[in-house]
C-alpha cells in the first residue's frame, strides 16, 4: 500500500524554490494544518470549489473563515480563489446516490466534481501542482482521493500532490488551531445528504 505522507515529504524535500501549488481547500478547519504542511514549499493558492455545500449561506460562511484563518497564521500572502457556488452540477453528480453513506459512491463523485474543477482551473493558470486538504479528515478516504487527483491531473500539465495529511496529527493540529484562531468548525460535512443534526 502507498504511503502518501511519504510520498509528499519525499517530493517537497526535493523541490527547488517555491512552485504554484493550487491547493483545493474544503473549509478553514481543514486548511489550517495543512497551509502549515504546504506553506514552507510552495507558493500556495487556496481554491474554494466545494458546489457539495448546501445550504448556499453555508457555503459562503466556510468562504468567510478563509481570510480570517490566513491573517492569525500571518499567512496573508497566500491567495484565495472563491468558486462561484454551483449546486446544479453537485445535486447532478450526486444523482441516483443521494441515499448512499458517507464514504460511499456519492463522495466518490463529490471528490471527482471538485478535484476535477480544481484541477482545471490549475492546468488553465500554469500552476505547477494541484492538490487538497481533504486527505486531513480522519473520515474521508485518502488513496482514493490521492487515486481520483492523479487520475484527474494526468495528462493536464499539472502535477498531483500526494498527501495523507491527517499522519503527523494534522486531524489534531487543525482541532487546535481552530479553538486557537477562533475559526468556525461546522458539524457535518457539506451536502444535506451528510446533515444529521436538527
Ligand atoms: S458527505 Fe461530504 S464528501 Fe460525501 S457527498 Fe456529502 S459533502 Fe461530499
Amino acid at each position: 500500500m502507498r504511503d502518501y505522507n511519504r510520498e509528499f515529504e519525499t517530493l517537497t524535500a526535493g523541490l527547488e524554490g517555491r512552485p504554484g501549488l493550487l491547493l483545493h481547500v474544503c473549509c478553514a478547519p481543514c486548511a489550517s494544518s495543512v497551509l502549515e504542511r504546504v506553506y514552507p514549499f510552495f507558493d500556495v493558492t487556496l481554491y474554494y470549489c466545494n458546489p457539495n455545500i448546501q445550504p448556499r449561506e453555508e457555503y459562503d460562511r466556510r468562504a468567510g473563515e478563509l481570510p480570517k484563518l490566513l491573517r492569525a497564521a500571518g499567512m496573508e500572502d497566500v491567495a484565495l480563489v472563491i468558486a462561484d457556488y454551483d449546486e446544479a452540477a453537485f445535486l447532478a453528480a450526486a444523482r441516483g446516490s443521494e441515499g448512499e453513506p458517507e464514504g460511499g459512491a456519492r463522495c466518490t463523485r463529490c471528490f471527482a466534481l471538485r478535484l476535477g474543477a480544481s484541477v482545471s482551473y490549475a492546468a488553465a493558470h500554469g500552476f505547477s501542482y494541484v492538490g487538497t486538504t481533504l486527505t486531513v479528515s480522519p473520515h474521508k478516504n485518502a488513496p482514493l482521493i490521492n487515486d481520483i487527483g492523479e487520475r484527474l491531473a494526468a495528462g493536464s500539465g499539472v502535477q498531483w500532490l500526494p498527501s495523507d495529511f491527517k499522519k503527523k496529527d494534522g486531524y489534531l493540529r487543525s482541532i487546535r488551531l481552530c479553538q486557537a484562531y477562533g475559526i468556525y468548525r461546522q458539524s457535518w460535512c457539506g451536502c444535506g445528504f451528510s446533515r444529521t443534526d436538527p
